[in-house]
């Protein structure tokens, strides 16, 4: 369906001034604003159109962009899409540009007394490496409010009853009427005594302290899956604060954080870790025992395996959550170089040297190395 011609819309000419243009929009905002219109949906339907069109001719750029291409739709600069997800096709926004032009704020009744659902609550919850890999049952203390149960949530002690508010009249509003450059107004105000509700409490429960709720501390059983990693959420439903007026209680939320493991690195659900083993074995091959999450495993090492080589244990990772499907472990071979030899593996070196025809005298260094040079050389003639 087309849309309508915003210039129509607001009952103008395209050759309208900017002020034409705001004062048009005025007009008819004020003609079809919901809080006046209350029972007409068409008037809100109207107020919406009379509203998009005006994002677009009141705004320099936006219109002479509508004026070259004749249509909000389909053309490149403008982006519409963005024009609503920005939470304009809301009738809530609208009636915040209403608010911002003259200056009114009402929030309706409705909203106040309405069943509220309870605040969700967030539970950080730390667990170590090998209980996230494996997942894990535990139970967790959780602060929450409970509904005061000597009041029930009323708020008020036990055999008496809340008073309308005298200010109000119970309405829970304060109106005051306004005359403006646009007509009489009427101010609408959440009655600041009883904060909307239309009663007030004299006599308040001793329990909560007229509050209606108590804080107590909740033992909350927790299956943690095997696989959940640092910043996984897992939600618990209805475990949250206690609702409102009848509303439904929030959620709980558990935000899992992984400690870091002395050994192993995670990267999704395979595990990585570093292993050394002494240049003789690099050279000559054989096997290693490395650490696995549970138990340990056995590795052939292969004659000449070269530092930084990587052997795959299939299946001793992490699982993947909700699945069987386990990740792999992955061992990097670091190759040690010995720090300290004693004069024997020294000569037995460099004979290897010798051997292996690397130049003699470019190795080692100066002073105790010359000496088990000369007796080596001493030796072999
Ligand atoms: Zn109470
Ligand atoms: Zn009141």
């Amino acid at each position: 369906m087309p849309k309508r011609d915003y210039y129509e819309i607001l009952g103008l000419n395209k050759n309208a001034t900017t002020e034409e243009i705001k004062k048009a929009y005025r007009k008819l905002a004020l003609k079809y604003h919901p809080d006046r219109n209350s029972s007409d949906s068409n008037a809100e339907k109207k107020f919406k159109e009379i509203n998009e069109a005006y994002q677009v001719l009141g705004d320099k750029e936006k219109r002479a962009r509508y004026d070259q291409f004749g249509s909000a739709e389909g053309f490149g600069g403008f982006d519409f899409r963005d024009f609503q997800g920005r939470g304009f096709s809301d009738f809530g926004d609208f009636s915040d540009i209403f608010d911002s032009f003259f200056g009114t704020r009402t929030r309706r009744r409705e909203d106040r007394v309405r069943p509220q659902r309870g605040s969700n609550l967030r539970y950080n919850l730390e667990i170590n490496f090998e209980d996230a890999a494996f997942g894990k049952e535990t139970r967790i203390e959780v602060p929450h409010w409970e509904t005061c149960p000597r009041c029930k949530g009323s708020r008020a002690e036990p055999g008496s009853s809340p008073q309308t508010c005298p200010d109000c009249n119970g309405t829970g509003e304060i109106r005051n009427t306004q005359s403006t450059l646009f007509g009489q107004f009427v101010n609408i105000q959440t009655c600041p005594r009883c904060g909307g509700e239309g009663k007030i409490i004299t006599n308040i429960c001793t329990n909560c302290k007229g509050t209606g709720k108590v804080k107590k501390n909740r033992i909350v059983k927790v299956k943690i899956p095997a696989g959940v990693d640092t910043g996984h959420r897992l939600r618990m439903t209805g475990m949250g604060e206690p609702g409102e007026r009848g509303g439904s209680s929030g959620d709980l939320f558990i935000v899992i954080y992984v400690k870091p493991h002395k050994i192993f690195k995670r990267e999704d659900i395979d595990i990585i870790s570093d292993h050394s083993i002494s240049f003789i074995k690099a050279a000559l091959g054989g096997e290693i025992t490395v650490p696995t999450l549970k138990e340990k495993a056995k590795i052939k090492i292969p004659a000449g395996t070269q530092s930084n080589t990587i052997f795959r244990l299939k299946g001793r990772g992490i699982y993947k959550i909700g699945t069987n499907q386990r990740g792999n472990e992955y061992v990097k071979i670091i190759v040690e170089t010995p720090k300290r030899m004693s004069n024997e593996q020294k000569k037995l070196l460099l004979e290897f040297a010798k051997l292996s025809g690397e130049e003699l005298n470019t190795i080692g260094e100066k002073g105790i190395f010359d000496k088990i040079k000369n007796t080596f050389g001493q030796n072999n003639n």
